[in-house]
């Protein structure tokens, strides 16, 4: 009996979303495997536990949705983030230590994930959401010194729904693993700049020093 169309294109998604689901890459540094590493838009990573960014990102953010620096961004401590206190790019805030990351709904998810989970900031989202779910580490001459799959995907502390395919582009992932090491770096230091300031204000105080 002839299938028609529209069932074969039930058949074939139905199909493709299971070897998503049952093909994911749990653990490689190949760059080769990793460039086949698609996002299945999930969200997952959208609302576990916080993006942070850089003034980079947020100016990005600012220009693209006209609000400003403040309803962009927030402050978290270290009992949401638990990582290191002693890392780079915490911000000494009269409160406390805090990182800068993106503001979240109150459902915990970024703000800028829509009910449909579709990031509705796209063009202008954060340089760590355009590399995850892969981390990787440059050497001065922007040479690959550490490439692998996100531990946060590995331990599987998000379900991250991601599935082999067509082998992204080169040049793009390493345009975006630059940018994401040039501006990280640079963000740290004025952090520590910021940190080193006699008088450790506020958020607000803080955005202003960046040039906001
Ligand atoms: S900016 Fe977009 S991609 Fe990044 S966490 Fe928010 S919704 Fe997800
Ligand atoms: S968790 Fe994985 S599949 Fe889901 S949106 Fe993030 S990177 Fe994509």
């Amino acid at each position: 009996m002839a299938i028609s169309a529209v069932k074969m294109l039930d058949f074939l998604e139905h199909n493709i979303h299971y070897h998503k689901e049952i093909l994911p890459i749990r653990k490689t540094n190949k760059i080769s495997d990793l460039l086949k590493i698609r996002c299945a838009q999930c969200g997952q990573c959208c609302c576990d536990p916080v993006i942070e960014m850089t003034h980079h990102d947020l100016r990005r953010l600012v220009k693209h949705t006209g609000l400003p620096a403040e309803k962009l961004s927030a402050f978290y401590s270290n009992s949401i983030l638990e990582s290191d206190i002693d890392d780079d790019g915490w911000v000494k805030l009269s409160y406390g230590k805090r990182k800068m990351g993106l503001r979240k709904k109150q459902d915990g998810a970024c703000m800028f994930l829509s009910k449909e989970r579709q990031c509705i900031a796209y063009e202008a989202r954060p340089i760590s959401c355009r590399v995850f779910p892969i981390d990787v580490i440059l050497d001065e001459d922007n040479k690959i010194i550490d490439l692998e799959l996100s531990d946060v995907v590995v331990e599987k502390f998000i379900d991250c729904k991601h599935y082999r395919g067509k082998a992204a582009s080169h040049k793009k992932f390493m345009l975006n693993a630059n940018m994401s090491q040039d501006e990280t770096a640079s963000y740290w230091k004025k952090v520590e700049k910021w940190n080193k300031h006699p008088e450790i204000g506020r958020k607000t105080d803080f955005l202003k020093f960046m040039g906001f």
